[in-house]
């Protein structure tokens, strides 16, 4: 039987690059929810929509079609039929996707499709591996195995540098790190799909690990999960014929 592993955590806590690299290793499809929003917010800035007009903002999700691919574990995101996979990295995005997906029907509609594309891989026979701010609360309450990964402002705030050098995006330290509290503040606060560690989700810190121990660690996890999992459904199965 399919599993699904959900992980939520702040901007900048490795969830893109862990969940990568352990989907390779357990041949899990990926999932980052972010783009899907971040989509979004691209549809808003090009169509010169007011932020603080709701109505529009959410009416957007019915004019464009926004489709996730997902070739040989390499996401990427097509507004109308048009790559933006890059597009969508941009700053401006990063500061306008917070208002964005804080409007309900913007998260209800989101949600939707989020677990529209989760349960046609697993109609398929694949296992997910989705990220996101919201997947072990609300996309997917009931996913076999839940994870919430977190690492201090300073350490993402270096990392979010990092990314951006090698994207070829120019940004002081303090502009990123300032963003990245900006980010966090709005993303804990939403009234819904706040992000928040849901009481069975497994936390882990990464500030001072290596990509690789949390790569291990978090496969460990999910291979431990998926076990007992599968030993209760065994169980359960044995009671209900007995
Ligand atoms: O993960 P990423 O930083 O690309 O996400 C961009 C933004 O999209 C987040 O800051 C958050 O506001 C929003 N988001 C969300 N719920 C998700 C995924 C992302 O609200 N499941």
């Amino acid at each position: 039987m399919s599993y699904i592993v959900a992980i939520d955590g702040p901007a900048g806590a490795g969830k893109g690059t862990i969940t990568k690299l352990v989907a390779k290793d357990l041949g899990l499809v990926s999932i980052d929810t972010g783009m899907l929003y971040r989509c979004h917010a691209l549809a808003i800035l090009r169509n010169n929509i007011n932020l603080s007009n709701d109505k529009e903002i959410e009416d957007m999700l019915d004019k464009i079609k926004i489709e996730l691919k997902n070739n040989n574990n390499k996401q990427t995101v097509f507004l109308n039929g048009e790559d933006v996979t890059s597009e969508i990295r941009m700053p401006e995005i990063s500061k306008v996707v917070s208002k964005t997906s804080s409007i309900l029907g913007v998260r209800e509609k989101i949600t939707n499709l989020e677990r529209k594309i989760g349960y046609e891989w697993l109609k398929q026979g694949k296992n997910i591996i989705m990220e996101g701010r919201d997947i072990t609360t609300v996309v997917f309450p009931e996913a076999d195995v839940k994870i919430y990964l977190d690492a201090t402002p300073i350490e993402r705030a270096k990392r979010r540098c990092r990314q951006n050098k090698r994207n070829g995006i120019n940004q002081s330290f303090n502009e990123v790190l300032q963003s990245i509290m900006e980010r966090d503040k709005n993303d804990m606060n939403k009234k819904v799909g706040a992000l928040k560690k849901a009481p069975d989700a497994i936390y882990v810190d990464s500030s001072k690990s290596n990509v690789n121990k949390i790569k291990q660690k978090i496969i460990k996890i999910i291979r431990q999960k998926t076990k007992e999992n599968k030993n209760e459904n065994i169980k359960k199965d044995i009671k209900s014929n007995s």
